[in-house]
């Protein structure tokens, strides 16, 4: 089953300033391997990997039953390629081409741990909204980062 790598780096996201460090490519092996900047590429001849990743702004509950949470998930995907140079993945994030942000929107469900209430799934997504909106303005940053 080929699927992706893991990359892993620090970017700051250019909406809410959150620090956004999971990120997948399909440019190496492909077996779920873990990479970072700094690291050594197995093919000599790869001028750039692709990354991408995404970060959620805000999350709606949209149901809870029979210990399953669906969540709707609104963000942005973020999506970088990154120079390899001499075989190394590039650190230096300068460098890096960040493509233009697309916002997302997508539903995810996830079973809930036995030692939470459903009040305390509720919560936990409070939580995480308030955390994002706590310094920023999403709507006001987003025309921003598209110039209008
Ligand atoms: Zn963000």
């Amino acid at each position: 089953m080929g699927m992706f790598d893991w990359f892993y780096a620090e970017v700051s996201c250019p909406i809410c300033g959150n620090r956004v460090k999971d990120f997948q490519t399909k440019d190496l092996d492909s077996l779920l391997d873990r990479y970072q900047p700094g690291d050594h590429v197995h093919d000599d001849r790869l001028k750039k990997i692709n990354v991408y990743g995404e970060c959620i702004h805000r999350k709606e509950l949209e149901k809870i039953e029979e210990g399953m949470v669906f969540i709707q998930n609104f963000g942005v995907w973020i999506e970088i390629n990154i120079p390899v140079v001499d075989g190394e993945i590039a650190r230096d994030q300068n460098t890096w081409e960040m493509f233009p942000l697309k916002e997302i929107d997508f539903g995810s469900l996830s079973f809930i741990p036995d030692d939470m209430t459903n009040e305390e799934v509720v919560l936990s997504i409070v939580r995480y909204n308030d955390a994002r909106k706590r310094d920023i303005n999403v709507t006001e940053a987003l025309k921003k980062a598209r110039g209008e």
